[in-house]
């Protein structure tokens, strides 16, 4: 048995969660917040009850020797020694990495250079990996990248139409990103189905407060809505989906702000806040919409009429669909949603159950037996892959 740490580091902050291999039992999870900042926040939960402890953190590093210390003070492991390896989440692998990778000096020069296509997530990542070579240097560590799943992607789907050559300069293509959900859930989908995932066309549909679609053929991402960053594709919590570009000079222009302000305004304020004025959380948005808030009500729309026509060109891109999956904090709870991204797709042979569709938070059929396109809703788990991963790739 070994204990495998999967780990998802911001800027200040440190996700975690300790698995038992291969039972993949979760020990323990938890969060550290603020860090480097006053009044640090430890978070971990502890035999299924929440201990939560405020103190200075001054930086990763004391973070995960806190996360340490506290992993044996709670009796959660004997010693140190029982922890064989640790995965890290890191965003962005761009086109040097097609799977996970066991974290060497090469390896963290790579995630370090790929700063420049996602300056917000990578540096983080590294912060996080350099902290646990501090404290834990002999673990063996593996790199988990959220792009490494759309990297099948052909060249039709990953290329915008641009001039080549910014592709070929300066790596100006889409790369995707909830790559490691969409791989749970589309193995998980073919697991439910039982059927070989070499033969099934699925569209998944991750809806968390960052919200993307994928065309899953055969096991292989072949598009995905997201693109050269996460900005593009659907509405989301806080995030504009795709937009005329040609907007971002207009907007500079009518408002004075400058290229960053405007893009900072597409991924802080627009999406379900933006539309409504109100919040970017969905359980907001559903409530006023209910109370009869007219823009609440657009955005819900505005929301589930963009998944909707994604559901529709990625089954005329396969020429066809076997399953839709919804996951993540709205797809696997909101029935509002889901029913109208569903609505008026029994055209192409998607017959879905108002009863089933009430579930929440668990793994369920949602469509008509007699539906020809299975409609399945699946909890994501991206910690439990990224352990696996520790296991497949450091041969544990
Ligand atoms: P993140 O991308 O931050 O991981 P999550 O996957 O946790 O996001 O999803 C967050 C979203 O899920 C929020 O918009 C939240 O309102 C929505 N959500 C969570 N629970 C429910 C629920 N019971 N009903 C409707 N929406 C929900």
């Amino acid at each position: 048995m070994s204990k495998i740490l999967a780990i998802n580091a911001g800027s200040s902050s440190l996700k975690f969660q300790l698995f038992d291999m291969p039972s993949e039992e979760v020990l323990t999870k938890g969060l550290v917040e603020r860090i480097g900042l006053e009044n640090s926040i430890f978070n971990m939960t502890v035999n299924g009850e929440k201990k939560k402890e405020v103190m200075d953190i001054a930086d990763h590093s004391v973070a995960v020797q806190l996360l340490l210390q506290k992993l044996t003070e709670y009796g959660i492991i004997k010693s140190l020694d029982e922890i064989e390896g640790i995965g890290h989440r890191v965003v962005h692998g761009g086109e040097l990495f097609n799977d996970s990778a066991l974290i060497t000096e090469d390896t963290l020069q790579k995630i370090e250079a790929l700063s420049d296509l996602a300056p917000l997530h990578n540096p983080a990542n590294v912060i996080g990996i350099k902290a646990f070579q501090d404290v834990l240097p002999n673990v063996p560590a593996v790199a988990v990248f959220d792009t490494a799943f759309h990297q099948t992607m052909p060249e039709e789907s990953y290329l915008y139409s641009l001039p080549y050559e910014y592709y070929e300069k300066y790596g100006i293509r889409k790369y995707g990103f909830h790559g490691t959900s969409h791989k749970y859930v589309t193995e998980r989908a073919a697991e439910l189905l039982g059927r070989p995932i070499e033969q099934l066309r699925l569209i998944s549909c991750h809806l968390g407060n960052g919200a993307s679609i994928a065309a899953v053929e055969g096991g292989k991402s072949i598009d995905t809505s997201m693109g050269f960053t996460p900005l593009e594709g659907v509405a989301m919590g806080t995030r504009s989906g795709s937009i005329d570009p040609a907007l971002i000079p207009y907007i500079m222009h009518k408002t004075g702000q400058d290229a960053d302000e405007v893009i900072n305004v597409l991924n802080k304020k627009s999406g379900l806040l933006g539309l409504s004025g109100l919040s970017s959380d969905l359980r907001d948005i559903e409530e006023a919409a209910e109370n009869g808030h007219p823009r609440a009500k657009l955005a819900l729309q505005v929301f589930a009429d963009r998944i909707h026509k994604y559901i529709g060109s990625y089954a005329a891109r396969m020429c066809g669909v076997d399953a839709i999956i919804f996951t993540a904090g709205i797809g696997e709870n909101s029935d509002v949603v889901r029913e109208r991204v569903l609505r008026g797709l029994e055209f192409m042979g998607v017959y879905w159950d108002p009863a089933l569709n009430k579930v929440r938070g668990k793994e369920a059929f949602i469509n008509y037996p007699h539906s020809p396109v299975k409609v399945i809703v699946i909890p994501t788990n991206e910690e439990v892959m990224i352990a696996r991963d520790v296991v497949r790739i450091a041969g544990i």
